[in-house]
């Protein structure tokens, strides 16, 4: 079902917005995760890169790339991280600067085996030790 989903950083600086339906939404509980995100795990949902654009203030956002080609785009201002590049193009967009309801749930907690050890689970969530085969 094609729906209209946009997002904002905190300082709302810059906007997006993309045709969804998102797909495959995680949390990673990795310890990278945990640092970049600053928060006990990521929250993220894939989109078609074709299907997504920049409403305002694309040239408000920094990025760091780290290894493998991954990357996080964030507002320079207020510093929310608004998406995960790969190789140059989006891949992910975090969850938590989306707006109203995106018509998502994560449906795995992946790198569960390395989650931080003040983070309590919910029970009942589909958990992976790792990345799931
Ligand atoms: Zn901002
Ligand atoms: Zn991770």
């Amino acid at each position: 079902m094609a729906s209209q989903i946009t997002g904002s950083c905190s300082c709302e600086a810059v906007k997006y917005s993309l045709v969804g339906p998102l797909k495959d939404a995680r949390s990673c509980h990795c310890s990278m995760c945990r640092r970049i995100f600053a928060a006990q795990a990521s929250a993220c949902a894939e989109v078609d890169a074709e299907k997504f654009s920049w409403i305002q203030g694309e040239d408000q956002l920094t990025s760091y790339v780290g290894e493998r080609g991954y990357g996080v785009q964030f507002c320079k201002h207020c510093g929310s991280t608004l998406s995960i590049v790969y190789n140059g193009f989006i891949h992910s967009l975090t969850l938590g600067c989306m707006d109203g309801d995106p018509k998502v749930e994560i449906d795995r907690h992946i790198f569960v085996g390395s989650k931080a050890s003040w983070e309590v689970m919910p029970e009942g969530v589909t958990a992976f030790e790792e990345y799931p085969e």
